[in-house]
């Protein structure tokens, strides 16, 4: 049996898109290469709603994306407001350190929102240059209602830059970057977009372009957007050498998705993520991300007496790969992605193999009821 990487990415990668990174490399500045860079481009614009925006695709992972967010639009002494649910909402802070910005942080408890007011009176007290929301923050399963947090932005401190982590979201849940005025979006390939890690994928809209035109000091070189914007622009020219076979892996996962259809795509990341829900509550397992769940993964508690070691080890034993909490959470809670281009009839057989795992380890259950819940839900 194929192995069930069901970690919350990278995620498992088709078999066709396997065979369009196994393509003979070409030249990065062939009009075939450009035909496909171009294509890219295009569909990460639609995936991102990103219509009046500008477009990046470069190699490396989120967190590079992550840092061209605020290199390019922060200064030394800029003040940055950081909305964080969880591990990855706290690397804006460690990130916004290590620049030297001045950095707010507004957390919630594991699980949890920060409320709309709480943020309102933030942006009230001080002015922000950029304020950061994790759209699924892939340590708590919790999804931001970012068109909300937008909404409150705009009322309350219209020049404020808003910054769009979409690592663990985009492609799984809804973006609009240019309805919703976002500033900067980025994700990565290894989660809903199906494709192995190594490209970031991102946007700027006007605003924020122009802010890095007069930032006072530029932090980046490789993460430059204004060495890049030539490149998408026309992308014969050369800056630096794109990742040519992650290019064609990436074009053909997101000709699948559009194949798909991205409201479809939305959808089964919605119905795959209820399907499991469902079946692992009678287990006795509880979601922490109850009032603000993501689609794209879930946070579960274990029941009492079940070992997190044990539980993943046993799990891993019949080809299925989950991935351990992080922080506090760990040993009490496990991650599981169900994003990309995983099936129904894979979810189904991991929750096949889990069942065959929590019966050796003593718990008792309705099989019959769980299996059942799982194809109705
Ligand atoms: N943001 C979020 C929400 C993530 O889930 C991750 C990776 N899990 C990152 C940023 C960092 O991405 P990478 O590991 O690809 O650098």
């Amino acid at each position: 049996m194929k192995e069930l990487l069901l970690i919350p990415g990278p995620t498992p990668v088709s078999e066709e898109v396997l065979d369009a990174l196994s393509n003979e490399t070409i030249s990065h500045t062939s009009d075939r290469f450009v035909k496909i860079l171009s294509n890219c481009l295009n569909n990460v614009k639609i995936i991102f709603g990103a219509k009046n925006s500008t477009p990046f695709i470069i190699a490396g992972s989120g967190t590079l994306g992550m840092e061209m967010a605020l290199t390019n639009i922060l200064d030394d002494n800029d003040n940055l407001l950081v909305i964080s649910h969880g591990f990855f909402g706290d690397r804006f802070v460690e990130l916004g350190n290590a620049l030297g910005v001045k950095v707010d942080v507004l957390k919630s408890n594991a699980g949890e929102t920060v409320c709309l007011e709480e943020i309102s009176k933030k942006l009230k007290e001080k002015q922000y240059s950029a304020v950061t929301i994790t759209h699924v923050d892939t340590s708590t399963g919790v999804l931001a209602d970012v068109k909300k947090i937008t909404e409150v932005v705009k009322k309350n401190s219209p020049d404020t830059l808003i910054v769009l982590d979409g690592v663990c979201a985009t492609g799984g849940v809804k973006e609009k970057m240019d309805e919703w005025g976002i500033d900067v979006i980025f994700t990565g390939s290894q989660k809903a977009m199906a494709t192995p890690p190594g490209l970031t994928m991102l946007a700027f809209s006007n605003r924020a372009i122009e802010k890095r035109k007069i930032l006072k000091k530029t932090r980046t070189y490789y993460g430059d957007i204004l060495r890049w914007i030539p490149v998408v622009e026309d992308p014969h020219k050369y800056f630096a050498t794109p990742a040519v076979n992650m290019v064609f892996a990436l074009e053909k996962s997101l000709e699948n998705i559009m194949e798909f259809g991205l409201k479809n795509y939305f959808e089964k990341h919605e119905l795959l993520s209820r399907k499991i829900r469902n079946a692992m509550e009678l287990f006795g397992f509880e979601l922490l991300s109850k009032n603000s769940p993501a689609p794209t993964l879930s946070v579960f508690k274990y029941p009492v007496g079940i070992s997190d070691i044990d539980f993943r080890r046993l799990l891993e034993k019949r080809r299925v790969v989950v991935a351990p909490a992080l922080g506090e959470l760990k040993g009490h809670y496990f991650r599981m992605g169900h994003m990309g281009s995983l099936t129904e009839e894979e979810l189904f057989v991991a929750l096949k193999r889990i069942m065959e795992v929590l019966e050796k380890m003593g718990l008792r259950f309705d099989k019959g009821k769980i299996l059942k819940t799982f194809v109705e839900s």
